[in-house]
């Protein structure tokens, strides 16, 4: 990077791409290719022994263009823009947010390894946590925001595998409720394990609550930031992808595994990638403004029991320190309970105008569910009041339209409550 140009929105629209070769493009071409021409026989073969580990690449040399599910220029253009925000040696890029996960999980964790995870997590990497991984003999303890350092190593140490710990996996914030893990103690717990065991430890983030702008997980500790590329970075409801990123020696293993599992972003959605990329800072800038007047808004509202906002959190609230030492801004994402049970909830969403009736989050059209009947459904019920995701929750995205017709819409809505 032009060591003068020192924030990543600025790299954003020109990084990585030679328009010299292409024609001289401004913008980089959609490479939908499935492989590539080899100038000789001679060049193809060094290709692969770099591909392929056969032997080191030479600090000058670039690993040449092979076939597109080993690499193309929009996938790596895209991987190397990306690595900018959380200042990463490397990025891998996936076809979605499960595949980065999943792919995470089975190159980290082998038969006979612990995962400690914390709850809640998304609903597909709870299932995969929950149901898959026990399948492969991988032992796993969830924790809690209510869970302390040393209560913490006391699960590890109970559940008979503290040896072969292998994983701390943290979501957080936590979807939908916004609780906080602190991400610094959890990689504290990874390392001293990792001492003692002379085993490998890797604590992994899922960030896409707040990445890659509003927390910065690498920075305190983390070894993995992963992330749905699907939310924030995409940014318009039109793609689905996921990014995994961290130190040249982890990525490494993640980008082999991809080769071998096949599931890489393809040139198209890489594509539309780059172009959301452009305008991520702007977007989620203005979502985070919109948010916290929405917020501010709902405390106001007499149908309003209680909103979950990492903006309203206040000096001595549980998750407030944790909050000012690894978030810079609360985010776009709101949940409230509303007075009443699900069919006022129901009441409200049916109301809804301007808000789309919907899943997903983080993209530039402000969207609202139902968390206890759709996203978590599948959550225990008794976890699922633990956490709570009660009958009464209303989930809301924030996206970038005038926040006045926001409250607006939520106002006229809340009336037919
Ligand atoms: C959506 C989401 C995922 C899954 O990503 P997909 O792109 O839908 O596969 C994982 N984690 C979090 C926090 C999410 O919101």
């Amino acid at each position: 990077m032009t060591k003068t140009i020192k924030n990543p929105e600025s790299h954003m629209m020109t990084y990585g791409y030679k328009p010299e070769l292409s024609e001289g493009a401004i913008k980089c071409p959609i490479f939908q290719t499935s492989t590539f021409v080899f100038k000789s026989a001679e060049e193809g073969k060094s290709f692969f022994e770099i591909a392929y580990g056969i032997r080191e690449k030479d600090p000058t040399e670039e690993l040449g263009l092979i076939y597109s599910r080993i690499n193309n220029p929009n996938l790596e253009i895209l991987e190397n823009r990306l690595s900018l925000w959380d200042k990463a040696d490397d990025c891998a890029v996936f076809e979605s947010g499960m595949s980065a996960i999943s792919t995470v999980l089975l190159e980290f964790l082998k038969p006979g390894d612990l995962l400690v995870y914390s709850n809640p997590t998304y609903g597909g990497t709870d299932h995969f946590i929950q149901h898959l991984l026990p399948t492969l003999g991988i032992h796993t303890i969830g924790i809690y925001t209510d869970d302390t350092k040393k209560s913490i190593i006391k699960k590890i140490r109970a559940s008979g595998h503290s040896k072969r710990l292998a994983m701390m996996y943290v979501e957080t914030p936590a979807n939908p409720n916004n609780a906080l893990f602190d991400i610094e103690m959890i990689s504290e717990i990874a390392k001293e394990f990792e001492a003692n065991n002379k085993k490998q430890v890797v604590t992994a983030v899922d960030n896409t609550y707040m990445g890659p702008i509003w927390q910065h997980p690498l920075e305190i500790g983390a070894d993995l930031t992963i992330y749905s590329a699907t939310k924030y970075l995409g940014g318009h409801s039109d793609l689905i992808a996921g990014a995994v990123m961290g130190s040249q020696e982890l990525m490494t293993r993640v980008k082999v595994l991809r080769t071998f599992l096949g599931n890489m972003i393809s040139p198209n959605t890489a594509w539309l990638m780059l172009r959301s990329l452009e305008t991520l800072k702007l977007r989620m800038d203005k979502q985070c403004e919109n948010a916290k007047k929405v917020a501010q808004f709902l405390t106001t509202h007499d149908k309003v029991e209680k909103v979950y906002y990492l903006g309203l959190l206040k000096d001595g609230e549980k998750g407030y320190d944790i909050y000012k030492k690894q978030c810079t801004q609360p985010g776009a994402m709101i949940s409230f309970d509303i007075k009443g049970k699900e069919k006022d909830a129901f009441n409200f969403l049916n109301h809804l105008k301007l808000i789309k009736l919907a899943v997903s989050l983080g993209s530039t059209e402000s969207l609202a569910q139902h968390p206890s009947s759709m996203t978590h459904i599948g959550v225990d019920p008794e976890l699922r009041n633990k956490l709570n995701i009660s009958e009464k929750m209303v989930r809301m995205s924030i996206g970038v339209e005038n926040p006045d017709d926001i409250i607006e819409d939520i106002k006229q809505a809340l009336e037919e409550v």
